[in-house]
């Protein structure tokens, strides 16, 4: 049994972790049988805007520069994962990871390290505007831009920041540079923002961009989430649909987390249908496509869990890899990356032992977060300690 030092922000707790009987050309495996080929990197904790669903209005204590990854401890860390465990897909996260002023750098050199593998961001799109171009230059493979309003008012009252015109000037220079397609994320939250659910949709759709709302997860800083304010996924649909036809998108999910919904102008479903019936030989049968505007995706985190599909391995921007969002432990490779080589021991070794290290964390990870249909009363489920800022979304 391995002593490993465990860090879950302030305090620090200690843990053991036992060698994981998961086989390194099987990959990521758990107990349960998934397999994470989706690597999350965290690269810092800060952040310049301060979601209400996300982070404190101030008062967060931010990791000491030393203790953040370096770039070059990144891509060491995604070529073992990429080398030797099956990673497939790469998405760098934070807090903002255009706080890094590295992010260039590092996108260059996964990429030199990794020609074929998929690289993105997930950002709040804020400075984008000016680091667009050299994003895709670097070899950024496309990117999500959160954005929860149209209104500059209600931007300000969710994110606690004046700065909506940034974020929709990052997106249109994201799209110019051909960082596409530019997913959009949206958090609706009741009061506030939840009204404005067909408007993004069409906003996105206009754009041509593909928009996903996200149930809010209880992973708030505050400690503020209740069951009652957050909006549904159901409630999602509901809202949309005063304005849009939805109907299920066919193609197979795979383990992704949005549920794609295709989407057709309001009563347009069936009059394809009728049009169909008459004009068509076949009829009914035919599918009604010509009308489709586009998807939009629903991840639907709470209320339709989809923990059985899940195929994320995350690690944080101090080196720990953490298993689930929801996951209430955490094993550093960080450690292993700066502890001196030993007597004997070569670098080889060294990555052996990495991939051991991430091995076993990721064979316990939990069948399920904890959360079910019922309620977060359950006895089952514990919010974790960091919020998602610090944890890397
Ligand atoms: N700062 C970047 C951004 O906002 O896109 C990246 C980090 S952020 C933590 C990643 C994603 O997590 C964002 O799309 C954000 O909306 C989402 N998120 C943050 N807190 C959440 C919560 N409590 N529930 C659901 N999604 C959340
Ligand atoms: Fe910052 Fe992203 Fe959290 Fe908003 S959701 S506070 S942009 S890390």
């Amino acid at each position: 049994m391995i002593e490993v030092p465990t860090a879950l922000g302030i305090p620090t707790l200690r843990t053991t972790l036992e060698p994981s009987p998961a086989d390194p050309a099987r990959g990521l495996v758990d107990r349960f049988g998934r397999r994470a080929t989706d690597l999350r990197i965290s690269l810092t904790d800060k952040c310049n805007l301060r979601c209400t669903y996300c982070m404190p209005a101030g008062g967060m204590d931010w990791l000491p520069k030393q203790d953040l990854l370096t770039t070059a401890e990144i891509r060491h860390l995604v070529r073992v994962g990429v080398d030797q465990l099956g990673v497939r897909e790469l998405r760098l996260t934070g807090g903002e990871p255009l706080i890094r002023a590295d992010l260039e750098e590092i996108v260059a050199g996964v990429r030199e390290d990794h020609p074929d593998l998929p690289v993105s961001i997930t950002t709040n799109a804020i400075g984008l505007a000016r680091r667009a171009a050299g994003l895709k230059q670097a070899g950024l493979t496309r990117l999500n831009v959160s954005l929860d309003t149209l209104d500059p008012q209600t931007f300000r009252m969710l994110a606690r920041r004046d700065r909506l015109a940034d974020v929709l000037e990052g997106v249109e220079a994201a799209v110019d540079a051909g960082l596409t397609p530019v997913k959009l994320n949206a958090v609706l939250m009741r009061g506030v923002n939840d009204h404005e659910a067909p408007e993004l949709l069409a906003w996105a759709l206009e754009r041509g961009l593909s928009l996903r709302f996200i149930e809010q997860m209880p992973l708030d800083a505050d400690h503020g989430w209740t069951r009652e304010g957050m909006i549904t996924a159901q409630e999602i649909r509901d809202r949309l649909s005063t304005r849009f036809d939805l109907s299920p998108h066919p193609a197979d999910r795979d383990g992704a987390p949005a549920e794609l919904w295709d989407v057709r102008p309001l009563g347009a479903a069936e009059g394809t249908a009728e049009d169909n019936a008459e004009g068509t030989p076949g009829g009914t049968d035919a599918a009604p496509t010509d009308d489709v505007l586009g998807t939009v995706g629903i991840i639907a985190s709470v209320t339709e869990p989809f923990c059985g599909d899940c195929k994320r391995t995350r690690i944080t921007a101090e080196g720990e890899v953490r298993s689930c969002l929801f996951s209430h432990e955490e094993f550093s490779l960080r450690d292993l990356l700066r502890e001196p080589l030993k007597n004997g021991e070569s670098a080889q070794d060294r990555d052996t032992a990495i991939a051991d290290r991430w091995l076993a964390a990721m064979w316990i990870k939990p069948a399920a977060h904890g959360m079910d249909h019922v309620g977060l009363d359950s006895a089952d489920f514990v919010q974790p300690e960091r919020s998602m800022s610090a944890i890397g979304g």
